[in-house]
């Protein structure tokens, strides 16, 4: 068993990805005492019931208190709040991070609403699924995946014996670390996640109102292609709504890129130039052997879900 890094966690929200902090950290032996608040009272209900706290309540101020690590697990536009929430009963020296998943605007948000004696250590998992709540949630969640923290620009030994020990979590937590600025690790995800959910969102949009097709034969033949994109589409509403408001400026910047590449392949369609989109699809299937190549093919590990699911 590892050694104990935060005597006490206080974890706030306990959804698909708070609950998987619990899980994978317990099973890795590197907490001692779980706090856990949420603004649901059937997510308390059910935190109870999984066992998976020490203590359960409504008022993040209470789960905070004497905490060693306090990690927000909200939505990315209630990070502020609940971290004014918890200001004036953290502990001095205490680390607080999050998991959200664009982290400029969060980053910015945590040091306002918290007092300088504490660690803001901002941090982003790669890894999650299309379902939400604690009962979506497992220990495996982060196991070879990455796990992105932003540390803030200070050179201080403190703070940087803080951010050393809140990666060693994450690598207990079976992920793979890295360290990154966060208008960066913005400017990336909205390639690599946002822009892919807006296009899902947006193609499973356009069929669900297109008159020529039915909706019933959209469904049957949905193993064409579509299905992939209704699966990403899926994704929580409040969730997604969050991210691209506070991540606006990256995904604009994206979007308008993807927009003139968009109008080049449907002139290269309506011309018959073969060749450039025969030349594109054989670059884009190299990409797919680089995902494979770094272990990032499965859309979630799926090995002991059945067995570790509390
Ligand atoms: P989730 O399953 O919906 O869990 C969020 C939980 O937080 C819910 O129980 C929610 O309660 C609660 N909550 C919302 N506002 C709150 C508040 N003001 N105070 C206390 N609790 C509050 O969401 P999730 O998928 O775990 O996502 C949580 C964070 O992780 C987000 O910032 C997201 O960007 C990030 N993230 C998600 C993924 C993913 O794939 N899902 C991956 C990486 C990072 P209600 O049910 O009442 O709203």
């Amino acid at each position: 068993m590892a050694d104990i890094l935060y005597p006490r966690m206080a974890v706030i929200g306990c959804g698909l990805i708070g609950s998987s902090v619990i899980r994978a950290a317990r099973r890795a032996g590197v907490v001692g005492e779980v706090a856990v608040a949420d603004s649901s009272e059937a997510v308390r209900t059910r935190v109870a019931e999984l066992g998976l706290a020490d203590q359960v309540t409504g008022d993040v101020a209470e789960a905070v208190k004497d905490a060693d690590l306090v990690v927000l697990a909200v939505p990315v536009l209630a990070m502020e709040s609940v971290a004014k929430a918890a200001a004036g009963a953290l502990k001095p020296g205490a680390t607080v991070t999050d998991v959200g998943s664009v982290k400029a605007k969060v980053s910015q948000a945590l040091q306002r609403a918290v007092p300088d004696s504490v660690f803001v250590i901002p941090g982003h998992p790669i890894a999650g699924t299309e379902q939400s709540g604690p009962d979506a949630g497992f220990a495996e969640l982060f196991e070879k995946r990455w796990t992105i923290l932003t540390p803030l620009p200070r050179e201080d030994d403190p703070y940087l014996e803080a951010v050393q020990r809140l990666a060693d979590f994450w690598t207990a937590l079976g992920a793979h670390v890295d360290r990154m600025d966060d208008k960066h690790h913005d400017l990336v995800l909205a390639v690599t996640s946002h822009l892919p959910h807006l296009i899902a969102y947006n193609i499973v949009g356009t069929a669900a109102d297109l008159e020529e097709v039915t909706r019933a034969e959209v469904m049957k033949y949905s193993a064409g292609g579509f299905r992939d994109f209704t699966r990403i589409a899926a994704s929580d509403p409040t969730m997604w709504r969050d991210i691209f408001l506070a991540n606006k400026d990256a995904v604009l910047e994206i979007l308008g890129r993807f927009t003139e590449d968009l109008q080049a392949l449907s002139r290269a369609i309506r011309w018959g130039e073969g060749d450039k989109l025969f030349d594109l699809f054989s670059r884009t299937r190299e990409i797919r052997r680089g995902v494979i190549a770094a272990g990032q093919e499965s859309p979630e590990p799926n090995f002991g879900r059945d067995r570790e699911r509390h």
